[in-house]
């Protein structure tokens, strides 16, 4: 095996598609020199042997160490300079690189191969002393932090004693004596901390900065980094040796960053910033403001620094040129950095860089209309997940923040209101046309009214599927859910977050895209739609297979869901149109009805709401499918609480408050999710499901009246196990559609399926198929009951689960593939067997997630459901996964 491999000199071993082994930015220097651009000589040891190392307890395997001296000597051949060579040193920086880019993970060693005596030699070739010895004290400081392990601060508080005792307060003040001073404070502070002394061998130093590069790779920070971006350890990370070359060495020396367009906007124009006299570190440390690359970007910025352009026209000429070189080259936007030293330019980086939605969607359309990539390219090049930035209000990037409190990013967007306490307060306050912001340990049903008055939601209990997190998605309100250490009291109405306690009507802002929670009104930015992003959406509408419906209820989500190119209703909680005030009480004095009539007579109230309700929803589709899931309520979600609640609903049920009271206890379960729910309610009380099926098939009617495509509805029976209810309740539902017929005189399109959202009902599938005519997924509930895992109580433990690596991630925010996929697959399959055309799709929340999605192309699904504002996501996602 090779270990090692060099580059320098216009050429390299290595070349940019070679960055599992090289790392990216071992791979993107092979391959910038392969360009011929100006890069430091250097070598990169490969990710094989952090493999290697961590395989053989940390030791290197045979042949390193002479690679690395054949590298080495290769570097001093290319520089004319020889490593710990006293009069005339090389020095080189060390530096980890992983296939994907993990930034932080690991700090730079940089003047590595400084000691006593070749400080006095580069003091002598600089002719700069002071120069020297600010680079051997930078070293000191690093390599004492990153290498040896003796905390920043100490070199902090030295660097800062020394200063007061001068008098200087700025380290330019500083000479070269008072930098000589602070080294020797430095050597003795790492001698007295390690009982040993500064190493002065430069190979020592050497295997040293190596071994803490590969050391760093298990260091918790890079774990939990790469945990939260799934990346595997047994990837590893590369070392990159390379020569030094200096940016501070005077007026005519630079270091920058920049990007090939601009990576906020997406602009085609040269964007950076740069320092004269720096080190990359100060660039990115903040310690002092960098100055605009270009003189357009210091015009529009107004910055009173001078400008690259303005400064070193000749070498910005020459970066502008490597500019289109490495774009025209990777055929992305690059970001690049840079030195001069002594008026010559040296890249020392490019990767295709970081940038929002917006820039992205734009940098990819650009670039295919200019025939840079294909439109497969575009689709690939934009992240779908990344969408939701763009579709609601964002927080303007330049504003300020002060977070108080943090919890899980469950409905993207930014919301600024003040705070109240009940879905009540919440109704009220906006009625008076106020902005608010609804704080709840957790949210119910009954809190929708509420809800939907809210800018945004905070819930400090309640994981990504819990009853908040799962409406506000619906509404598109931005929501920050399970914030645990948001202390809300509601007696005294006050929360308490950061330190800090709020009371009703202070000002909050929610970002539901990061879950931050901030005090006081954080100004936003507003969301576009046209121009790029439709012009992708066309294209990835053009590729896909999947079809894209929507999970909505309520007319508003509907047309949202429309405007976002959604092509039918996946699913439409029927239980969620009870809610409204005039009907909630309608619904319980159904539920709480002990008769038969009791019941009949509160559904003859429900039917003109229901039936209207069916109606709107067919005249925004427009003739595409609509799919109606018949009441599936957890009954809990629905009885009353308090007195005043019962009072009312025996009021109208016209029984007294003790027998309703007495039913709540007959009706009160254990565990609601699996008990009295779903198409057991149809199965006992059929009136229930018949009602629902006659309002259907009436406003079928009805808005076919309008002309224009048949309304040709889908009934889905929720919850079955097997054959047997939904043959059933399908009878019934045949039996009300031709009573409906008769009695209008009119003829009806209808089909009519199942949700499979139990185990046992994906494993009969197959038979269940002889009544279906379509099946949904309710990986939902499919979810839960595989795992035997509650939906809404299961975030107190996950994060341990995936922390402990049991769960790769939350399985009710993307698919469990292995298990629950393989329940989807199982029934998809036997589904077919029996009914080879029959319909299938999923509506439970995995139908708005990428990696679930590609798992249902996979599968074959016809359709995917989602959340309105996930549309457009699906609409890429699907694109995607045809690629
Ligand atoms: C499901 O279980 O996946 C589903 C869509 O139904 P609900 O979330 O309403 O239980
Ligand atoms: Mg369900």
């Amino acid at each position: 095996t090779k270990w090692v491999y060099g580059f320098g000199g216009g050429s390299a071993e290595g070349r940019s598609d070679m960055r599992e082994l090289l790392g990216g930015k071992g791979a993107n220097l092979a391959e910038m020199c392969n360009l011929g651009l100006p890069v430091p000589p250097g070598f990169t040891i490969t990710t094989e042997v952090c493999t290697a190392f961590y395989d053989n307890d940390r030791a290197y395997p045979d042949g390193l160490n002479a690679e690395v001296e054949t590298a080495l000597a290769s570097v001093e051949k290319h520089v004319g300079r020889k490593f710990g060579d006293a009069k005339d040193p090389l020095l080189v920086s060390v530096r980890s690189g992983a296939r994907a880019s993990m930034p932080g993970m690991m700090d730079t060693v940089l003047n590595l191969g400084l000691n006593d005596e070749t400080v006095e030699g580069l003091a002598t070739v600089s002719g700069d002393r002071r120069f020297a010895y600010d680079s051997y004290r930078r070293f000191i400081q690093m390599y004492g932090d990153v290498v040896l392990g003796v905390d920043h601060y100490h070199f902090e508080d030295i660097l800062e004693t020394v200063k007061e005792d001068k008098g200087v307060s700025l380290d330019t003040d500083m000479g070269a004596d008072d930098w000589a001073e602070v080294v020797e404070a430095f050597k003795k502070k790492v001698k007295t901390e390690l009982g040993e002394p500064f190493p002065q061998d430069p190979r020592e130093q050497l295997w040293g900065a190596i071994g803490a590069v590969f050391g760093s790779w298990m260091n918790a920070r890079a774990n939990t980094y790469r945990r939260l971006h799934n990346i595997p350890a047994s990837w590893g990370t590369a070392v990159n040796v390379q020569a030094m070359v200096f940016g501070n060495m005077g007026d005519d020396c630079a270091t920058g960053v920049c990007f090939s367009r601009n990576p906020s906007t997406g602009e085609d124009r040269f964007y950076g910033e740069y320092l004269i006299n720096a080190q990359g570190e100060d660039v990115v440390a903040g310690i002092r403001t960098p100055a605009p690359l270009t003189e357009i970007e210091k015009q529009e910025s107004g910055s009173d620094l001078i400008s690259m352009e303005a400064a070193m026209p000749v070498v910005f000429k020459e970066l502008c040129d490597i500019r289109e070189k490495l774009e025209s080259h990777y055929r992305d936007m690059q970001d690049m950095e840079f030195t001069v030293e002594s008026g010559k330019l040296y890249m020392l980086q490019t990767r295709a860089g970081k940038r929002t939605a917006k820039a992205a969607l734009r940098i990819a359309v650009e670039m295919c209309r200019d025939g840079v990539i294909s439109q497969e390219d575009a689709i690939r090049r934009v992240d779908p997940a990344q969408l939701d930035q763009l579709l609601h209000p964002t927080l303007d990037p330049e504003a300020d923040r002060k977070v108080v409190g943090m919890g899980l990013p469950a409905s993207p967007g930014a919301a600024s209101g003040q705070i109240v306490f009940s879905a009540e307060a919440a109704e009220e306050w906006a009625g008076k046309g106020r902005k608010v912001v609804l704080v709840r340990i957790e949210t119910s049903p009954e809190d929708i009214a509420g809800m939907h008055a809210a800018q945004g939601i905070l819930t400090s209990r309640g994981g990504m599927t819990s009853h908040a997190a799962v409406v506000a998605r619906g509404m598109g309100t931005p929501c920050v859910c399970g914030a645990g250490a948001v202390k809300i009291d509601y007696a005294n109405k006050t929360m308490m977050s950061g330190g800090v306690t709020l009371k009703e009507g202070d000002v909050i802002t929610l970002d539901g895209a990061t879950g931050e929670v901030m005090l006081g009104e954080v100004a936003t930015l507003k969301p576009d739609l046209s121009g790029d992003f439709s012009q992708l959406m066309e294209w990835a509408d053009a590729l896909r297979r999947l079809k894209i419906r929507t999970n909505a209820e309520t007319p508003e989500e509907a047309e949202t869901a429309r405007g976002f190119g959604a092509e039918g209703i996946g699913l439409c909680r029927t239980e969620h149109m009870f809610f409204d005030p005039e009907r909630i009480v309608s619904m319980r004095e159904m539920i709480l009805a002990e008769t038969e009539k009791g019941r009949r007579a509160a559904l003859a109230k429900l039917l003109p709401y229901q039936r209207q309700d069916f109606i709107d929803l067919f005249r925004i589709m427009k003739g595409l499918p609509v799919t109606i899931r018949l009441l599936d309520p957890p009954l809990h979600e629905f009885l009353p609480h308090g007195d005043a609640e019962i009072a009312d609903v025996a009021k109208a049920a016209g029984v007294s408050e003790a027998i309703v009271k007495r039913r709540l206890l007959d009706l009160a379960e254990a565990n609601p999710m699996l008990g009295h729910r779903g198409c057991r309610l149809g199965i006992s009380y059929p009136e229930i499901y018949e009602m629902q099926a006659r309002a259907i098939f009436e406003a079928a009617i009805e808005v076919s009246k309008d002309g224009g495509d048949p309304v040709i509805p889908e009934i889905m029976i929720p919850l079955i196990v097997g054959k047997k209810e939904l043959e059933i309740l399908k009878a019934a539902i045949i039996n009300i559609a031709a009573q409906v017929e008769d009695e209008k005189g009119a003829k009806l399109k209808y089909l009519v399926g199942t949700m499979i959202e139990l185990p046992r009902a994906a494993l009969r599938a197959g038979e269940i198929a002889e009544e279906a005519e379509f099946f949904s997924f309710g990986t939902n509930d499919l979810t839960q009951t595989t795992f035997g895992l509650s939906r809404d109580d299961a975030s107190r433990f996950l994060d341990t689960y995936i922390s402990k690596d049991i769960f790769a991630g939350d399985p009710f925010v993307s698919l469990d593939q292995e298990g629950v996929g393989e329940l989807v697959s199982i029934a998809a399959e036997r589904g077919r067997a029996t009914r080879g055309d029959i319909k299938l799709g999923i509506c439970g929340e995995h139908g708005g997630d990428p990696a679930s999605i590609a798992f249902c192309e996979a599968q074959g699904l016809d359709y995917v459901s989602c959340s309105p504002y996930r549309v457009p996501i699906a609409r890429l996602a699907a694109a995607q996964a045809v690629l």
